[in-house]
């Protein structure tokens, strides 16, 4: 987004769930991965951004996203590198860049994480379950109601679920993944309307600039 860039720090802006403009989720809206979608919440439409300030918010946590996933989680938002954050990212050459961050009910940044599975050997350490312990250690408790989870990929069956465990209120994703995509591609675990927590998802955010990062990676 042209203008965009300024960062955030210190700015207390509402997160969406916590938005009083913020309008129910509309149903029916085709989206790019319903094609062939089948299932529980299949005709259920992606949440739009009809703010403007809302949307430049989702961009803005997606480039930080982004940052993570190429760099690394300790890079800080300035963009300072420490020597620990260097040698972390440079271990984890190997891992397809994802990133992650969470977001709290102020908009406050509580965790990062980048997809850790290569580094630590660990099949769960995608970069959503790394986001959302570190956010839930900081917060001291499991429950991250009226958080925003920002990831750059669509997140998979599993980070569905965890996401959905977490009381995670509104999720935004960027990058469509159509093999392996838990979040309205292979399936829609996050808007499964036989669970009994929903979180609002807006998805496609910067699609282009995140799935170019994952191009040249597989490259
Ligand atoms: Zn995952």
């Amino acid at each position: 987004m042209a203008g965009g860039g300024s960062p955030l720090a210190g700015t207390a802006e509402p997160a969406d769930a916590t938005d009083p403009a913020l309008g129910p989720v509309r149903s029916g809206q085709p989206t790019p991965g319903a094609v062939g979608r089948a299932g529980p919440g299949a005709h259920e439409g992606l949440a739009e951004p009809t703010g403007t300030g809302r949307r430049q918010r989702h961009e803005l946590w997606m480039r930080r996203a982004l940052q993570a996933a190429v760099t690394g989680p300790a890079v800080t938002g300035s963009g300072v590198t420490s020597p620990e954050a260097a040698v972390a990212a440079e271990g984890s050459a190997d891992d397809v860049p994802v990133g992650a961050v969470v977001y709290g009910p102020d908009g406050t940044e509580l965790a990062v994480g980048r997809n850790e599975r290569e580094l630590t050997g660990d099949p769960t350490a995608h970069a959503e379950v790394l986001a959302l312990r570190r956010a839930a250690e900081r917060l001291g408790r499991w429950r991250l109601d009226d958080c925003t989870l920002v990831v750059t990929l669509e997140p998979c069956t599993m980070c569905a679920g965890a996401i959905v465990l977490a009381r995670i209120s509104t999720v935004v994703f960027g990058a469509w993944e159509p093999k392996t995509g838990a979040a309205g591609s292979l399936w829609d675990v996050l808007r499964d309307r036989r669970l009994n927590h929903r979180p609002e998802v807006y998805g496609g955010v910067l699609a282009t600039e995140n799935s170019a990062v994952l191009r040249a990676f597989f490259r």
